[in-house]
């Protein structure tokens, strides 16, 4: 078969979405790329998580032609590849329909950033796509989806901001490896989840200061980042305490 052991991380990274419930039934849909051979490992569509094995995983390359799998990929794979295409260090994808994220996205209003739980994972607000037009939804609607997660984050690092919510959707991430995706998706959904709470409490809170969303990013990502351990703890995907 294969990558093996991609096939084994993009598994597990679905598994992990399952297991943190962010899904329901077969929704969610977790991938990895590996840019040295082009190729992108992606969960089969409608299969279930507790009978998903790394031989289901199906391969293909960046145009969706499969190249090994006897199964049918996710229909969300159009928009996976179109993030691979325009992001070009990414490693990895994944998109759920988790609670407090869907409800900001279908709300159409991005998540401010009122904390440095946020910040430390996300620099600024999580942007809200445009809606897409009745023509991109009728003819290739997956891929379309896609472009407007692109143009949505034209000129800005998506490293900065691994995550966005699609209109009247739900919320894409992604991440340096499949399980570094499904990490974003989690905190993602629980930063969606205090927002929310936040503006309940508080319908006009502010974000943060730009000084405090610097401070929590900074020490965490790029080149002047000091939190955690040398090796990088974080790159396992791991979420590490504090
Ligand atoms: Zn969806």
């Amino acid at each position: 078969m294969l990558l093996n052991a991609l096939r084994e991380q993009v598994l597990e990274a679905n598994l992990e979405l399952n297991r943190r419930g962010l899904v329901l039934y077969t929704f969610g849909n977790v991938s990895g790329i590996s840019r040295e051979d082009g190729l992108v490992v992606i969960k089969p569509s409608g299969v279930p998580y507790e009978r998903m094995t790394p031989s289901d995983m199906v391969v293909t390359d960046l145009d969706g032609s499969i190249v090994e799998g006897t199964l049918r990929a996710s229909s969300d794979l159009p928009t996976h590849l179109e993030l691979y295409k325009a992001f070009p260090d990414i490693g990895g994808v994944a998109h759920t329909h988790s609670e407090f994220a869907t409800v900001w996205a279908q709300a159409r209003r991005p998540i401010p950033c009122f904390g440095t739980t946020h910040a430390d994972y996300f620099f600024g607000s999580i942007p809200v796509t445009d809606d897409l037009s009745p023509d991109e939804i009728v003819e290739d609607y997956e891929k379309n989806t896609g472009l407007v997660i692109r143009r949505c984050f034209h000129g800005q690092d998506p490293g900065d901001v691994p995550a966005v919510l699609v209109a009247g959707h739900g919320p894409f991430s992604w991440g340096e490896s499949a399980m570094g995706a499904t990490r974003n998706a989690v905190i993602l959904e629980f930063v969606a989840r205090i927002a929310f709470h936040t503006v309940d409490l508080r319908a006009d809170a502010d974000p943060i200061p730009s000084e405090l969303l610097n401070k929590h990013f900074r020490r965490k990502h790029g080149p002047d980042a000091y939190y955690g351990q040398p090796a990088g703890g974080d790159s396992s995907g791991q979420v590490s305490g504090r």
